[in-house]
């Protein structure tokens, strides 16, 4: 059975290379995101590799669209089977440059999004008894470094959010899976958030050198979802093989 799989930050990156995957396996697809000429574009990429796909513009910074979300997946296809929370930003910089509005920024997409999509998807996937999160943190959510503090505590707190959840879901008898995926260097738009330009101009060198493909994140999340529903993947580590 082809499965229900809705995806924040699907307009680029490793939203939009899960999306392109998924589809090649006739994935049912919801895809949400704030910029609609991507989601547009990307609907008909995925009907054209063969799955099914349908779009909301949404801010995962908004409880009610992120629920619209949900229900979009509901009414179009009748399940969710997997979420991906996926929408991320990343401003770097150093704490003494008191940059409020990134902090507030980061901590609102990455960590209440995150806590957003699962409120909405949850309740559904305790009626169909089975389903999946699937939570993009990354290697920042292991380790801390000069600017990083911020975006660190949030992908940290992705971690928490999830190995939480994990235990919950299990505990209650469903057959609810959670998967943590935290990704190193990967090329992306994901620079363009940093506004910092000494830390900007760092992170290019830095990926020109070492980043990969979004692609190679999301045939592992296709591995994660294609395991037998038994077994859970719960967390992922995917670096580039030439990151230090
Ligand atoms: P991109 O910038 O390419 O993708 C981020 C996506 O998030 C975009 O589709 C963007 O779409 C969406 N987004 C941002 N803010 C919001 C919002 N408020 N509401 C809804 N959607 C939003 O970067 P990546 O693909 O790299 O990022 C995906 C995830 O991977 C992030 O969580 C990031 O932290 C994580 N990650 C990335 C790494 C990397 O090296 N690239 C490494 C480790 C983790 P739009 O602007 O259209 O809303």
């Amino acid at each position: 059975m082809s499965k229900v799989i809705v995806i924040t930050g699907a307009s680029s990156g490793i939203g939009k290379a899960t999306a392109q995957i998924m589809a090649k396996d006739g994935a049912k697809l919801v895809l949400g995101a704030r910029r609609e000429n991507l989601l547009k574009d990307l609907v008909q990429e995925v009907e054209k590799l063969g799955g099914e796909a349908v779009y909301a513009v949404m801010d995962v910074t908004k409880i009610d669209q992120v629920e619209d979300l949900a229900k979009l997946a509901m009414d179009k296809f009748g399940r969710v089977d997997v979420w991906l929370n996926n929408a991320g930003i990343m401003p770097q910089s150093l704490l003494k440059q008191k940059k409020i509005e990134d902090w507030d920024a980061m901590i609102d997409i990455n960590i209440k999004g995150t806590l957003y999509g699962i409120g909405a998807a949850l309740p559904y996937m305790e009626k169909q008894k089975s389903g999946q999160f699937i939570n993009v943190s990354s290697i920042a959510g292991y380790m801390a470094h000069v600017g990083s503090a911020v975006y660190s505590a949030t992908k940290w707190a992705v971690r928490a959010i999830s190995e939480s959840l994990r235990e919950e879901v299990a505990q209650d008898g469903s057959n609810i899976r959670v998967t943590v995926i935290s990704p190193g260097a990967i090329n992306t738009e994901l620079l363009e958030s940093v506004t910092d330009k000494e830390f900007q101009s760092n992170f290019e060198d830095f990926y020109q050198n070492y980043g990969i493909s979004a692609d190679r994140v999301a045939l592992t999340i296709k591995q994660a979802i294609d395991l037998p529903e038994d077994a859970a993947w719960n967390e992922i580590v995917i670096r580039p093989t030439k990151q230090a």
